[in-house]
């Protein structure tokens, strides 16, 4: 068997080009969609999401602020800075880009974000709602890979799945929403003893560990769908997945490349949250008007 590479890259033009419709729709309606990323610090991976956020809502229409900290800024200053954009009319949509310096506290941030305007979704009022089944934003990452499950047309209704990594980012939120569809969950994590007794049962395997070649061929169903989230850059600056890919891909029926597969989506999904939220918005605000 030889799988079908998932195009991330393509998946995220249609489910872009289908929300920029929108945004222009909002546009016309007089409202534009608005973004507020916080970063603190240099951190050159963050630097470079962060570009590509604001780059991504530019080639969509959506107004974007980015707003910088230093690493030595204190937690208050970033904590204001939230309050005021939780009230700026012209913001749909705050982030604040992970992970923080080690004196931040990421939840007493993250908790300051208004539950309308919290487009990662990593709120509690977000991830209880989550849980739940009823959630406004679902956690980029996790969403684009129900995208791209839904695009490729491959059925979650009772397949078994397996989530390698329990992060609150995206392994857990990843088991929530497949869950939720009526896939069979398990989620394995760094003290799982034998992953591959698990791993070998899954329909559809998710793997976001952060470690190369986790994954190898043995340890894979044949026919398994698998979304390989991991992103790890190599001595030689190659940057790979979880997966021994090529391995993997002989006995899989679909997976995803890194990079081109997950990555293109987890920045659709945020600008598909901020335009949702948007629209709400506006809806409230025509609500309150005519009331
Ligand atoms: P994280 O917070 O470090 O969590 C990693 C998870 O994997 C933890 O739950 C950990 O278990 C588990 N784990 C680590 N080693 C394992 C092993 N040998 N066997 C089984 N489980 C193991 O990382 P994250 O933020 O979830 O990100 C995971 C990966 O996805 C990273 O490579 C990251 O760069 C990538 N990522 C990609 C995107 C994208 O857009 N493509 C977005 C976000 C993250 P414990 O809980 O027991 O420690």
């Amino acid at each position: 068997m030889s799988a079908i590479i998932i195009d991330g890259n393509a998946i995220a033009k249609v489910v872009r080009a289908k929300w920029k419709e929108r945004v222009v729709r909002l546009r016309e309606e007089g409202v534009q969609p608005g973004l507020a990323v916080l970063i603190v610090g240099s951190d050159p991976a963050s630097q470079i999401y962060v570009r590509r956020k604001v780059k991504a809502c530019e080639d969509l229409g959506i107004h974007s602020e980015r707003h910088e900290f230093s690493a030595t800024a204190a937690e208050e200053e970033v904590l204001d800075r939230i309050l005021q954009l939780n009230v700026d009319p012209a913001i749909h949509g705050i982030l604040v880009q992970l992970p923080l310096p080690a004196h931040f506290r990421s939840r007493r941030l993250l908790e300051a974000i208004a539950i309308e305007k919290d487009v990662d979704g990593f709120n509690l009022y977000n991830v209880g709602a989550l849980v739940a089944g009823d959630t406004i934003f679902p956690p980029c990452t996790p969403y684009g890979v129900q995208c791209i499950l839904e695009y490729s047309r491959i059925p979650i209704s009772g397949q078994n799945v397996v989530v390698v990594g329990a992060s609150n980012i995206v392994g857990k939120p990843m088991a929530m929403l497949l869950m939720r569809q009526e896939a069979t969950v398990a989620i394995c994590h760094l003290k799982t003893r034998d992953l591959a007794q698990f791993t070998i049962l899954a329909d559809i395997l998710v793997v976001a560990a952060g470690k190369p070649n986790l994954i190898t061929a043995p340890m894979v169903k044949t026919g398994a769908v698998v979304i390989d989230v991991g992103i790890n850059r190599m001595p030689n600056g190659r940057l790979v997945g979880d997966v021994d890919f090529d391995a993997v891909a002989r006995k899989a029926s679909y997976i995803t490349p890194v990079p081109g597969g997950v990555g293109p989506m987890t920045v659709t999904m945020l600008l598909v949250n901020t335009i949702k939220s948007a629209e709400r918005i506006a809806k409230v605000d025509i609500a309150r008007e005519s009331a």
